[in-house]
């Protein structure tokens, strides 16, 4: 879509990066310290004083205490924190519970291992449905995928929905749990209840974070992975040999950052854009879900047509000249909804242009 939205110039809202400024403070850290001799590979877990910044972050933000030598694992973004997981977690035939509509880097890996996903639909309104996940775990689930706040649909898990998952997993207490919170620091009206919330699941949870998503620098691929030593030590046997160790310059900027910003105020620089967003789509004719996280907002085109969602986006392109994101590639099935899916982080202007042209439809 990104490619289709180049080729026809339009406003891209597809694909989900920042098209606004990053800040300067960080590109200064950048070029000072590209200036200095930190050019070479820094240990395989990541720069020590990073990690003891993220281990003081995640006190502060889920009170919990973390070991930053043996419990978090710097990342080559959070594709690559995914894929050095399940490779090193989920042995052959072993079976990998995945939540549709869901992104795209999590089924591959689990193929490549010789396992099984098991990818069952979430509810009408995207949270889970706990009849059919405990419906489909057995004695050869070893992983349970959650992704909260959730990409492509913007919606969070409640607590019930960790109590939930907590019940079901006294009756597995093998299965571990892949917490992706890449958007963890992206929510609006309710906070984020993150896997680290949970003292009965946390020890056998890893969590996924991106910097991408926490200091708009997408193109960076640089994130991090929370789990237990007994995990991590397995985690990080498949990192060595994927990338080793991962950007010096990028982990020394981040480390200097960290100091600068409150990844706290990033729900309430999302929510103004969210409610711009909205309110810029209120008089047309599509219809707008609920979003409570992420910058990716689900609207409904069932009063618009009756086309595919791939046909449809493809003609927002050539037409309208706006790009935005099917829905039905999330689910195994191709599941037609008749939604698509806008990424907002994006400049104002760029979301007042798009939806004027929204409107005309
Ligand atoms: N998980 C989800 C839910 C995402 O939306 C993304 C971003 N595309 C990723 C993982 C991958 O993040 P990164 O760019 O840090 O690899
Ligand atoms: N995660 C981003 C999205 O969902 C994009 C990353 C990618 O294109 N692979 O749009």
């Amino acid at each position: 879509m990104s490619q289709l939205a180049a080729d026809y110039k339009a406003i891209n809202l597809s694909q989900g990066f920042p098209n606004f400024p990053v800040d300067e403070r960080l590109k200064n850290l950048v070029a000072q310290w590209s200036k200095k001799e930190i050019h070479q590979y820094l240990p395989m877990a990541g720069f020590p004083p990073l990690l003891e910044k993220i281990a003081t972050l995640t006190q502060n933000s889920y009170g919990r205490k973390v070991n930053p030598r043996t419990d978090i694992l710097i990342t080559a973004g959070a594709t690559e924190g995914i894929f050095a997981t399940i490779q090193a977690l989920v042995e052959p035939k072993e079976e990998v519970i995945i939540l549709d509509p869901s992104y795209d880097c999590y089924e591959t890996p689990i193929l490549l291992c010789n396992a099984i996903p098991k990818r069952i639909n979430l509810n009408t309104d995207f949270s889970p449905n706990w009849e059919l996940i405990g419906a489909t775990m057995n004695s050869k689930t070893k992983m349970i995928i959650i992704n909260n706040p959730h990409n492509p649909t913007g919606k969070t898990w409640s607590e019930n929905d960790f109590v939930q998952l907590e019940k079901l997993l006294e009756l597995y207490p093998k299965v571990l749990v892949l917490s992706d919170e890449v958007y963890e620091y992206i929510t609006f009206e309710n906070k984020h209840i993150s896997i680290h919330h949970s003292e009965k699941l946390r020890d056998r949870s890893i969590s996924v974070s991106s910097f991408g998503k926490s200091f708009h620098i997408t193109g960076w691929k640089i994130g991090y992975l929370i789990a237990p030593e007994h995990l991590m030590i397995e985690i990080k046997k498949v990192h060595q040999f994927l990338v080793f160790s991962v950007n010096s310059i990028a982990q020394y900027a981040i480390n200097d950052y960290m100091d600068l910003v409150q990844v706290s105020e990033l729900g309430n620089f999302y929510q103004q854009k969210r409610d711009l967003f909205r309110n810029l789509m209120q008089n047309s004719k599509f219809e707008l879900l609920p979003c409570e996280g992420s910058y990716f907002q689900i609207a409904s085109y069932a009063a618009i047509s009756d086309e595919t969602d791939l046909d449809f986006t493809k003609r927002l392109v050539t037409e309208f000249g706006v790009a935005t994101i099917p829905l039905s590639p999330f689910y195994a099935d191709g599941k037609q909804t008749q939604c698509i899916r806008f990424c907002f982080a994006k400049e104002d202007n760029t979301l007042i242009e798009a939806t004027n042209r929204l409107l005309k439809l």
